[in-house]
């Protein structure tokens, strides 16, 4: 862990540097082919200066080219920059040994090379210092006496070339301490991001990784390998052990366990991810055959007594592990299978199980299924269709009903309402899917020529706040109540049937209709059509497609239609999928029918692209 972090903020100081050094090269290069032009312009250039210049321009290329490719960035700065620094001195010694000391000479020599060396390190500063201070002394002592020669008459010139030297070494030695100071100001900044990010990336009470540090470990053994073992574990019964011991006494136990987990061998990361789960993963290295036998006593010295002041407590633990399942398998699968393992596990208290497809295969699917609906409710995909409800003589639309779809959910195929609507029931998210197909529905009906019918689960109903909040959602979107339809199953009669009417009473008060529907698939009772306040009767498909071929399956058709009539309720067929079948419910009395032949449910997107609003009704 404490390596990575580290990697990571020297990755920074590195950019740093390549910065820097991107920086030094090009100016370095500018201003070098500057000169280079100067001087072949005023075509004054000795051969030694296009040669200098030439090497200057050749050194920043190389800077320039090094930090671009992010090719050994501070070998080539340091080691250019000190040929630079060289190649200065070499061609002044040249120049004055030729005899063309300039009074610009001994300033020239006095401020170019700190420019250079500035940024080296403090090794190479220090070790350049004698070396300046050489080259400092002789140039002054023999060539800086010509040009300065009436004000050097006055002083000894030995003395004011020894003070030169000293005071250009001293200088050096002076960078050499800020640059010092700088790096050891990086590593304090390393080691205390170091740790900051080791404090995030634990569990406060375990010392464990916690949940985030365990997955980003996991994703990058998942990309580096992907050949990986994953445990879950999960104590049992840890709540009441919490509630009767005393949260101190629950601490020491996690504490106990985490110490265990961690004698494990061969692991590459233990986590707590969190309240009583732990987490195990092993990269490829470990045998496979191991494995079971690993996972076998970790159980045995997890479950072991824990004695805690005088009392003894023995611990549960149910443990799931699932090696990943060849290369088209994603992380997420991973994680699935191993947490379906782990409650196969609990299930079956059978201590530990291992993913077997087979027989886990159903759970991870929904697992999945649940995971990927999160996601898809979170991010607004569940889109709304459209299916016309039309009267049963005109063969006119008179409402729609809301039909909620999954399109592009990157599963094959695209689960149906059928799947998904009681796993969005589980996770208590069915509002949510119906206040956003709701609103994609509303924007494009013209409520002036049809209603719009709502279907709505028990557990929604039972919802003490859902009438208010549908009724604020219609007069956001500007709706009357009096267009909807909510259509409800018999399951409300199973479930808190006072509480139901009620809400349903309310809900009728406001204007909106109440539709049994799917009446005559399950075990309707003429009780339940006396118990429920009811406008509309919707007869099941599957009754229609019965009546077909048996003539007592027809008559149970035509009874249940006049059943409704006697009740006074609107009758609704559906299923209706030929023209003959939508004849002889016409013959029946029927208000209403809907099914394929009058319409298929079709996406509000796709109409909306083909059509203006008005075209649904
Ligand atoms: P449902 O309320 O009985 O809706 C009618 C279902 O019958 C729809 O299936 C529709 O496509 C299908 N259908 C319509 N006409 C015909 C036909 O002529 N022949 C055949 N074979 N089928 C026909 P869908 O859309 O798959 O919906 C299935 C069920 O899922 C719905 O049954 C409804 O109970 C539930 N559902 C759909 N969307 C939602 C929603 O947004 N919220 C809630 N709570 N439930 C929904
Ligand atoms: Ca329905
Ligand atoms: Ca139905």
């Amino acid at each position: 862990m404490r390596e990575k972090y580290h990697k990571q903020s020297r990755r920074d100081i590195h950019e740093r540097l390549r910065s820097v050094s991107s920086w030094v090269g090009k100016l370095g290069l500018l201003l070098s082919l500057l000169l280079l032009a100067v001087v072949f312009w005023e075509g004054d250039g000795t051969p030694w200066i296009a040669l200098e210049v030439g090497l200057y321009t050749i050194i920043f290329a190389a800077i320039t080219l090094a930090s671009a490719r992010d090719f050994h960035v501070r070998a080539i700065l340091f080691s250019g920059l000190v040929l630079i620094y060289l190649v200065f001195w070499i061609t002044a010694f040249i120049y004055a040994w030729q005899g063309e000391v300039l009074r610009l000479g001994l300033p020239l020599v006095s401020f170019i090379p700190f420019m250079v060396v500035m940024i080296l390190s403090h090794r190479i500063l220090i070790a350049l210092s004698p070396v300046q201070f050489v080259f400092m002394f002789v140039y002054t002592k023999n060539h800086a006496v010509l040009p300065y020669g009436e004000i050097l008459q006055t002083t000894n010139s030995t003395s004011f070339s020894l003070l030169m030297g000293a005071l250009s070494a001293v200088t050096f030695l002076i960078l050499a301490l800020v640059s010092w100071e700088r790096s050891n100001t990086d590593r304090r900044l390393l080691a205390l991001i170091g740790l900051q990010e080791r404090i995030a990336a634990t569990d406060h009470l375990t010392g464990l990784l916690n949940r985030r540090a365990f997955m980003n470990r996991l994703e990058s053994l998942w990309n580096s390998d992907g050949s990986l073992i994953l445990v879950f574990l999960d104590l049992d019964h840890f709540k009441p052990l919490n509630d009767q011991y005393g949260h101190a006494t629950g601490d020491f136990v996690l504490h106990q366990v985490s110490k265990r987990l961690r004698r494990m061998a061969g692991t590459e990361a233990v986590a707590r991810l969190g309240g009583d789960e732990f987490a195990v993963v092993f990269g490829a290295e470990i045998d496979r055959s191991s494995i079971e036998p690993l996972i076998a006593r970790a159980h045995a010295e997890i479950t072991s007594d824990i004695e805690v002041e005088g009392s003894t407590i023995s611990l549960g633990v149910s443990i799931g592990y699932a090696e990943n399942l060849g290369n088209t398998d994603t992380l997420s699968k991973l994680l699935g299978a191993a947490d379906a393992a782990m409650r196969r596990a609990k299930a079956t208290r059978s201590g530990w199980a291992r993913f077997n497809d087979r027989i886990d295969g159903a759970a991870l699917a929904s697992s999945t299924l649940k995971l990927d609906l999160k996601q898809a409710i979170r991010k607004q995909k569940i889109r709304a269709a459209l299916q016309p409800i039309a009267n049963a003589q005109t063969h006119k639309t008179v409402e729609y009903e809301l039909l909620a779809r999954w399109p592009n959910s990157g599963l094959d195929p695209d689960p149906g309402p059928d799947k998904f609507i009681h796993v969005a029931e589980q996770l208590g998210l069915l509002n949510e899917i119906l206040w956003m197909t709701l609103e994609e529905a509303a924007r494009h009906l013209d409520f002036t020529c049809a209603r719009l019918a709502l279907n709505v689960s028990p557990a929604q109903l039972l919802a003490s706040d859902f009438l208010p909040k549908l009724l604020e959602r219609l007069s956001k979107l500007n709706v009357d109540p009096r267009q909807i339809t909510l259509e409800i199953t018999e399951e409300v009669v199973f479930r808190n049937l006072e509480e139901n009417v009620a809400v349903l009473d309310s809900a009728r008060k406001t204007g909106m209709l109440i539709a049994l529907d799917d009446f005559g698939s399950g075990y309707s009772s003429l009780a339940m059509l006396g118990a429920l306040p009811l406008d509309k009767l919707k007869i099941d498909q599957s009754m229609v497609r019965k009546a077909k071929g048996d003539e007592r399956s027809a008559d149970i058709l035509r009874a249940s239609v006049e059943l409704a009539k006697q009740l006074d309720l609107i009758c609704c067929v559906e299923g209706i999928e030929t023209e003959v079948a939508a004849k002889e419910i016409e013959r029946l009395g029927a208000d209403e029918v809907q099914g394929f032949w009058i319409g298929m449910p079709e996406l509000v997107s796709d109409k909306r692209n083909s059509a203006e609003k008005h075209e649904f009704v």
